[in-house]
């Protein structure tokens, strides 16, 4: 079976950009990704591709991916130069300025030709960040299908309230051992599942802002992103048969995605309202339950309630009546969210401003969105009844394999929980189906929606 990832990599020339047929240019610093089984053997003819034999490589790893890959790669590379650095497993690693200072100082004492990280995604976002301050290319040995941004060219830093998302260099070589990916912890594994959720609400949202604010879209990526989530979560129905199709499945649509990510260079294609969400919950300590405080978990239950309130509101916009001059009288007499916040989110008013700058919409850009909402009603009635659909069944396939979707798994409380959904837009400025429920005037029933469902899961 031909992988996602290697039908979009094989659309790029070797070097320079892809001219796309969205009208677009392209680029990709990730040049070869091996997935399958045993792919780690192969590592010391790939380096010998591409490096002379006295290569020397620094090795970043923590305590668990030491064990989980690291081990088994240091013995294949025995004929090799390389140094290593373990960074602790507890706490667990972060991708915090701290860390990456210390590790490049580390590192450039080596001056090495080649970072290597072997580990999860907060082992590869600090390596790509090492390796651009080093000037040095990367690798990457994933230890967990858990995240998407292995083959993304930026990384996700966490400063003390918002996530700032760096470009990074992009790792050039990925290698991707099923061997080891089926012994992630199961945790981890359903950690890259709810992230793919994410598919389904990214793409809708996509395509919405496409049609009401003229954003501009690369369908090829869209759909080829959609594409390989729905392929993955049909493998992931047969887990117990084929755990293994699963493992390799997910790991595709995983690698796809961040390749989305790092050609289109934004986030766009893989996140949408669920992941200010669930960046927000992980930002504001929210969380209680450290075990389960993972990327992909979290975007999995925002998707599960959001769900509830999508769903509502896009079956009843087919009904739903407005005056479009009221509609833009009230949009242009509601007071900046600058006077709308509680205390409680005081400390991202920063990331706010940040995010809104100048991009506050006028009412000039009100009534053009109302009348492309008017305009493409029927489609995006069409095109959100089978996403949404889809994205039901794919959470009750969950259901079934015990993704944690209550709030008590994390230790969640219903306020905390609901927070971020009152402050979607200005947390990032992304259109999103919250920015549709707002410009046709049903914010405050779908947050209703919001609330019962978040109770019902409490
Ligand atoms: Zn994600
Ligand atoms: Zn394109």
């Amino acid at each position: 079976m031909r992988h996602y990832f290697q039908s979009y990599l094989d659309r790029y020339p070797k070097q320079g950009t892809l001219r796309c047929s969205c009208g677009g240019e392209h680029a990709l610093g990730t040049k070869k990704i091996l997935l399958g089984d045993g792919v780690l053997e192969e590592m010391p003819s790939v380096f010998r591709e591409h490096y002379r034999k006295d290569v020397k490589i620094w090795i970043l790893s923590d305590q668990n991916t030491e064990k989980a890959a690291a081990e088994q790669c240091k013995r294949i590379l025995s004929r090799f130069r390389f140094s290593s650095t373990v960074l602790p497993a507890v706490p667990r690693p972060r991708t915090s300025a701290e860390i990456i200072g210390c590790l490049c100082r580390i590192a450039g004492e080596y001056r090495p030709d080649l970072v290597l990280a072997v580990g999860g995604g907060t082992i590869s976002d600090i390596a790509k960040m090492v390796s651009l301050n080093l000037a040095v290319p990367n690798w990457c040995v994933l230890t967990a299908p858990s995240v998407d941004a292995y083959s993304s060219g930026t990384a996700a830093l966490k400063l003390k309230h918002r996530h700032k998302t760096e470009p990074a260099q992009p790792t050039e070589v990925i290698f991707a051992d099923l061997g080891v990916l089926e012994q992630a912890p199961e945790v981890l594994f359903l950690s890259g599942v709810g992230d793919l959720l994410a598919k389904y609400l990214s793409f809708m949202d996509w395509k919405i802002s496409a049609l009401i604010t003229e954003e501009h879209i690369c369908e090829d990526t869209a759909r080829m992103c959609l594409d390989s989530a729905r392929q993955a979560m049909n493998a992931v129905k047969s887990l117990s048969s084929a755990r293994r199709a699963a493992v390799q499945s997910l790991t595709d649509a995983l690698l796809l995605s961040g390749l989305a990510m790092q050609a289109l260079v934004s986030s766009r294609p893989a996140s949408s309202a669920e992941h200010t969400i669930a960046h927000f919950w992980e930002l504001a300590h929210t969380v209680g339950n450290p075990d389960l405080e993972l990327h992909g978990l979290l975007v999995g239950l925002s998707c599960s309630i959001l769900l509830a309130g999508y769903g509502e509101f896009y079956k009843n916009l087919r009904n739903w009546e407005y005056d479009l001059d009221n509609r833009l009288r009230i949009l242009s007499a509601e007071p900046s969210w600058e006077q709308t916040l509680i205390p409680a989110v005081e400390p991202f008013r920063e990331q706010m401003r940040d995010e809104m700058g100048e991009h506050l919409p006028g009412t000039e850009v009100y009534r053009t969105r109302l009348e492309n909402i008017q305009k493409h009603r029927g489609t995006i009635i069409g095109l959100s009844d089978s996403l949404l659909r889809e994205l039901q069944e794919a959470v009750e396939a969950l259901s079934e394999i015990s993704f944690p979707f209550s709030l008590s798994d994390y230790r969640l409380d219903v306020p905390q929980a609901l927070l971020p959904m009152r402050y979607i837009r200005p947390l990032r400025n992304r259109y999103s189906s919250f920015n549709l429920i707002h410009e046709v005037g049903a914010e405050a029933q779908v947050l209703e929606i919001l609330e019962r469902r978040v109770q019902s899961i409490r």
